[in-house]
């Protein structure tokens, strides 16, 4: 006999003890009177034990090495659940389970019990938290730097049928896998105003005497890399105020004013502002931005004089990444911390920045990009936003000086807009204090070279550069869908596991063996199973695992077109009872999404989905050809059950919209077909997976362009031509969904008419004839599955591990 089962049993054991003493001593329970959470509990602190182990090494060895840093800024970390991803990444999954099971405690219940930490939005905190495991795995000595949200993301219910948003709890039960470091602690000041005073040598030098302190506070999780490669940390903030209670004034017996300074310092930390893509623009967010990135320079820039006797080197030795503009204001803080505090000259404080700095930019749309009003900024930031208008001025000197006296270029360049009241213009000064700045897929950097910052590109041709988004595969593969990876391991070998982005490919001919896709379709078969019994049980509809699951999970937003697939899924029921006869595919509608809690037009596509859904499951015509499901409260852990589930997926975002998508990947990675705008990555999926293996269609970004710039989305002549359209369009606006009240949607079809700014009109017909191409290939399950298998095979690509290494290399100069 080998060794290796007598170790396993001894690792086994081990754990086993580690978790009985955990409950014993850390959660202070009998094993005897312990309830599912004590148990959760125990098993995590028993997992972070590992953790900490390999991550005081690796902080050893980063120190030793004196390896260059990297710190990840970004105000959303979309974590989900830790308990699998720690286990999994620590090689003890298999471990725990048997451990638990010898405890009687059934390792699968214990997951379900942890909370979502949902901090943040959806695609752009994801991705945050798929980098910061994807570095841990490469090696890269990775901060991510954040705010621990009392609140994360708000519990979406539903509620006959309206959304309704409800605070998020997630640290109700404690939080087993953070460390509170009480002693790291920064001071963030914020107002007051600012003295002009000369030293000794007579040079003038900035006094910033605010007129509110608050405290930072850190608290740090552990991130495990694949295989425990290495472990780095994630540094949330917590605001506190500077004195608990005001005891002065308490003891003076003004005892609300006295807890009234502690409430708004601390309401700084205390909710995720649940906006994604659109600005709320208030003053809380800025002090939200504001407070986290001060908190985060001060605390790399003390790491470093730890390190080195100076800050000059500090671009050699850490590298800045700002993801999306919410943390700009880190070129005015390091300027400031620079200059004031370390006293650097201003143009060797300025060379640092950029040298230091890089900016990732999310969005496009123009009522998502940051600007603060010159008052604000003035009130709450004196001396930032005289660091502002130094470097503007700095910088249109330097533009003259070269001969550009264009006052458009100007205009469009400068950190100040002066159209609409006085602005300052984040995205600008990122751009500006910054080395690089990058795109999230090749054709959105193509068309922030063209459109948002087309005059800056032509200042700096070489700034702009891209990085198109990837997942990472432990959370949404191996995690996320065992018997697929089973199958991929089988067939590739484990190697597959540790470098997906070679093996993977070789799946290739696995998809002519029909041996392979019945196999490959029975997993499926095993997911959708499992989803059919979720949506039983929450919603108590009951629908066909062999039906299509035609899937479109993503936030609730009118670019992302979650109304066009309603258009369709009313077409295809109104066609169903007009063509019993015709041989329908079986499908069943999926969506899944939240919407900001003040965008109101977006919640009334979540009733509308309902409304549809209400009346299709009910409608015996339709002899359940036809389900529509809207599941509630779409986070990780909804997404993880979801995708491996999904036959189509749908990323059908008005071309030039979506930055990158990054749920497209996700779906692919399972073979999910995609049913897809030429968007974001979709191009690139296009390009690796083979456009015969996807359901292309629409009007393309150049299209869509030229509609926007003549003014005429098209879509009366659209519903001229299309009675399909017109149909569907006068049932809904007629209250065939609402009778209860028939003018529910008047509103909603009739602004398409004159101003359909997403084009869901101009694209319906293209859509509906895609749609039929994926039935065509529906009753073809040989092609079908040939396909999927296909695409997952072709998916390697979009690993955040190949992200991250072009981060490291082309931008960190991070990659040892
Ligand atoms: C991946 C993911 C997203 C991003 O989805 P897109 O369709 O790319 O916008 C949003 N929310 C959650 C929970 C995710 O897992």
């Amino acid at each position: 006999m080998s060794q290796e089962p007598l170790a396993r049993d001894a690792q086994v054991a081990a754990f086993r003890t580690a978790v009985l003493e955990k409950l014993t001593y850390a959660v202070g329970k009998d094993p005897e009177h312990a309830f599912d959470h004590d148990w959760f509990e125990a098993i995590a602190l028993a997992a972070r034990d590992h953790m900490v182990d390999h991550w005081m090494d690796h902080t050893r060895q980063i120190y030793r090495k004196s390896q260059k840093r990297v710190y990840y800024l970004s105000l959303e970390f979309l974590i989900g659940r830790l308990l699998y991803d720690s286990l999994s990444n620590l090689g003890l999954l298999d471990i725990a389970r048997e451990a638990m099971t010898g405890l009687d405690v059934d390792l699968e219940r214990i997951r379900l019990l942890e909370p979502d930490a949902a901090l943040g939005n959806g695609g752009l905190g994801r991705l945050a938290a798929c980098f910061m495991e994807s570095m841990s795995t490469l090696g890269i000595a990775a901060h991510g730097y954040g705010i621990r949200y009392e609140h994360g993301l708000f519990r979406q219910a539903v509620v006959d049928g309206w959304q309704q948003e409800q605070t998020e709890n997630w640290l109700d039960f404690g939080n087993p896998w953070e460390f509170e470091r009480a002693e790291v602690i920064y001071p963030i000041s914020f107002g007051g105003s600012v003295e002009t005073r000369h030293d000794e040598s007579g040079q003038p030098r900035q006094v910033w005497w605010p007129a509110e302190t608050v405290r930072a506070v850190a608290y740090d999780t552990p991130v495990v890399g694949w295989r425990g490669a290495s472990v780095n940390t994630l540094r949330l903030w917590r605001a506190r105020a500077l004195e608990e209670l005001h005891l002065e004034r308490f003891n003076a017996g003004d005892h609300l004013g006295a807890v009234a300074e502690v409430a708004r310092a601390e309401s700084i930390s205390r909710v995720l502002y649940p906006a994604d893509s659109t600005e709320a623009g208030q003053e809380l967010r800025l002090r939200q931005e504001y407070f986290f990135v001060s908190a985060s320079l001060q605390d790399l820039l003390r790491r470093h004089l730890n390190m080195n006797p100076t800050l000059l080197n500090l671009h050699e030795k850490a590298a800045i990444q700002l993801n999306d503009t919410h943390p700009s204001i880190a070129v005015a803080e390091l300027m400031r911390l620079l200059v004031d505090q370390h006293e650097l000259p201003w143009d060797t404080a300025w060379q640092l920045t950029v040298d230091t700095l890089a900016y990732t930019n999310h969005t496009l749309l123009p009522e998502a990009l940051e600007t603060w009003s010159v008052g604000l900024m003035e009130r709450m930031l004196p001396r930032h936003m005289q660091i502002i208008y130094l470097i503007n001025a700095f910088h249109i000197d330097a533009l003259r000086a070269k001969g550009i006296h264009d006052f458009d270029v100007l205009r469009a360049v400068s950190l100040i807009e002066e159209d609409n009241g006085r602005r300052v213009r984040m995205g600008n000064l990122a751009f500006l204090g910054s080395h690089s700045v990058n795109g999230v897929s090749g054709l959105h950097t193509k068309l922030m070279r063209s459109t948002v910052f087309a005059e800056l590109h032509k200042l700096y041709p070489e700034r702009i550069n891209n990085k198109t988004n990837g997942i990472t595969f432990r959370r949404w593969l191996y995690q996320a869908n065992p018997p697929l990876t089973r199958m991929l391991v089988e067939a590739l070998g484990p190697e597959v596991l540790d470098d997906p982005e070679k093996h993977l490919r070789r799946l290739e001919p696995f998809a002519d063996k029909p041996a392979f896709r019945k196999a490959f379709a029975q997993q499926r078969l095993h997911s959708k199973k499992a989803l059919a019994n979720l949506i039983q049980e929450r919603l108590g509809i009951t629908v066909d695992p062999e039906a299509m699951f035609d899937v479109q999970v993503k936030r609730i937003h009118e670019y992302k077109r979650q109304l066009l697939n309603l258009l369709h899924t009313v077409a295809l029921y109104q066609a169903i009872r007009a063509e019993p006869g015709t041989h329908w595919a079986p499908r069943v509608k999926i969506f899944a999404g939240k919407a900001a809690a003040s965008y109101h037009q977006a919640k009334l596509i979540i009733k509308l989905a309902n409304d549809i859904a209400r009346v299709v499951n009910n409608d015996p015509t339709v002899r359940g050809l036809l389900k529509v499901v809207f599941l509630p409260n779409y986070n990780v852990s909804l997404a993880e059950s979801i995708i491996p589930a999904a036959d189509l997926s749908e990323q059908i975002s008005t071309a030039g919209y979506e930055a990158s998508g990054t749920s497209n990947m996700k779906f692919g990675l399972h073979g999910a077909l995609t049913i897809g705008t030429l968007d974001g990555a979709n191009v690139e999926m296009c390009e690796q997976v083979g456009a015969e293996h996807m359901f292309i269609f629409g009007l393309t970004s150049q299209q869509v362009e030229a509609r926007k710039r003549s003014g005429d989305f098209g879509a009366s002549s659209a519903i001229g031509a299309s009675y399909r359209l017109n149909d569907v369009l006068q049932a809904i606006r007629g209250g065939v969904f609402s009778p209860d009240d028939p003018a529910r949607y008047v509103g909603l079809i009739d602004s398409l008419v004159p101003y359909d700014r997403f084009l869901v009109c101009a694209d319906f017909d293209a859509y509906w004839e895609a749609q039929r191409r994926v039935e065509e290939l529906w009753h073809d399950p040989q092609q079908w599955w040939r396909s999927a298998v296909l695409n997952t095979a072709r998916m390697g690509w979009f690993s955040s591990d190949r992200t991250i290494r072009e981060y490291a290399g082309e931008i960190w100069n991070a990659l040892e």
